[in-house]
């Protein structure tokens, strides 16, 4: 079996949304071999940070947290990658997904240029995101869940219509993908979340396998 990681590497200067310095991970050692015979670290870490997923509180008031969280469903489930990286515009609409093969119970992982853009250069603007349109589509299918390579799944649409829609009818979104070597096609997605207590999300170790 091949195994892909599709994962970011969480680090000091990893790019964050909005370049906002607060989002930036702050790595603290808590302990080290000089002094205390031993190491120890302490993160401070923001939930949307890396590749992540979201849950249905991070837009909804009471909407579900990790606690009501199924697992199972980010354990080899049933993905598909699709190739977004030739839009001619910087989002994702229904138009550009309705004759894709997209079937109930997929997770739906979009390929766009974002996977290509430098993190180096700072948060990117201009990222491709999945408008409101394409959002009721996936609504519609009934998927599991939606993946991309940003970390948003929207960018400041107003009232965050994306995210209300998805988390809406319980779909999950996986934010922060690596998807620069992945080819389009089917796999087997697992992403499996940390148990944490009332929270709007979880940072996952996401991989792919065939
Ligand atoms: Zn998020």
């Amino acid at each position: 079996m091949k195994i892909y990681d599709i994962s970011m590497m969480v680090e000091p200067d990893i790019m964050v949304y909005k370049d906002n310095p607060a989002k930036k991970p702050v790595f603290k050692n808590a302990a080290n071999h000089a002094k205390d015979n031993m190491h120890e670290t302490r993160v401070d870490l923001d939930i949307h940070c890396g590749t992540h997923i979201d849950m249905p509180l991070h837009m909804i008031e009471d909407g579900k947290t990790m606690d009501d969280f199924d697992f199972t469903r980010l354990y080899m489930a049933k993905a598909k990658v699709y190739d977004m990286t030739g839009l001619e515009k910087n989002y994702i609409s229904a138009e550009d997904i309705e004759l894709l093969d997209i079937e109930e119970g997929d997770f739906v992982i979009f390929k766009t240029v974002n996977s290509f853009y430098d993190k180096s250069n700072g948060f990117d603007n201009e990222f491709v995101f999945v408008d409101e349109s394409a959002a009721k589509f996936l609504t519609d299918k009934k998927i599991n869940g939606a993946g991309i390579d940003a970390l948003g799944i929207e960018r400041s649409q107003p009232s965050h219509m994306t995210h209300k829609l998805l988390l809406g009818a319980d779909i999950i979104i996986l934010e922060g993908l690596e998807l620069k070597s992945i080819e389009p096609g089917e796999y087997k997605l697992t992403a499996l979340p940390i148990k944490l207590k009332g929270t709007e999300g979880s940072w996952v170790r996401a991989v792919l396998s065939e």
